[in-house]
């Protein structure tokens, strides 16, 4: 899986994916991450990038053409057209089910925008989707990118250790995971759960489902709508 990230500092989404777990995966060639500096596209003599709005009003705007050329750049580089991800506060949220849909893509162009945002002409021209990671604003789209990098990498095979680990995590099922121990068996009081040294497999899985629709049911009661429960835990969510 191949991630063009469209941005005027390179530097902070190479520091960012390129260590801990992403920064193995590039390693290990599961994934690759090539951030493209838009201002190496500018045809203007300083380098400038960004603009006072037309209309007036704070803040710059992020010149179209620039932008259009470093994603023809990587466009003419792998010889295809990717979907170009823009990361605004005005898109669809990014959820789980997204990252699980994105993760089976070759190649992803992730469009950062800085200051008040890029020229409206260019996204109407590249942009496939509008993406937002909440409801709040950044000063920019690198850490959206991030964030939605991270999420989607983990999902591919090999990235993981263990690649089941990504199947029984929260919001797979919309259900949140149930909690984990580790050792020591006591600490500082504290039991770990008497079923989970049982090393009786079924009772186990009965335990963790348990907890996991307690634990949504308390904390994310919204996810339980479209959550893939049997029968008799819809009957009890639903109490
Ligand atoms: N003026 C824009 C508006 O009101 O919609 C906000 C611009 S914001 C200050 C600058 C850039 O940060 C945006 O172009 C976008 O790339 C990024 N950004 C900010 N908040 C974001 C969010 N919640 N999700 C994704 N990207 C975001």
């Amino acid at each position: 899986m191949n991630f063009h990230i469209l941005t005027l500092f390179p530097e902070m989404i190479m520091q960012g994916i390129g260590t801990s777990i992403t920064g193995r995966a590039i390693e290990a060639g599961h994934i690759s991450v090539e951030a493209v500096n838009i201002r190496d596209y500018s045809d203007n003599k300083h380098c400038k990038v960004d603009d006072y709005p037309y209309g007036g009003g704070a803040g710059m705007v992020m010149y179209a053409e620039p932008v259009f050329r470093a994603y023809e750049a990587v466009r003419e580089k792998i010889g295809k057209t990717p979907r170009v991800l823009y990361m605004t506060p005005q898109g669809r949220v990014f959820r789980q089910e997204m990252a699980e849909e994105l993760s089976k893509e070759e190649d992803l162009i992730f469009l950062c925008g800085h200051y008040e945002g890029i020229d409206e002409r260019v996204l109407e021209e590249i942009v496939t989707d509008h993406v937002s990671i909440g409801d709040y604003v950044l000063t920019g789209g690198e850490l959206p990118a991030m964030v939605m990098i991270d999420a989607i990498s983990r999902l591919v095979p090999g990235v993981l250790n263990n690649d089941a680990s990504a199947e029984i995590e929260s919001f797979h099922d919309n259900l949140l995971e149930y909690p984990q121990y580790s050792r020591p068996e006591e600490w500082r009081g504290k039991k770990v759960p008497e079923v989970l040294m049982s090393g009786h497999h079924a009772n186990i899985e009965k335990w963790r489902r348990e907890q996991s629709l307690i634990r949504t049911m308390l904390r994310r009661p919204d996810l339980l709508e479209n959550a893939n429960l049997t029968k008799q835990e819809r009957v009890l969510v639903d109490k």
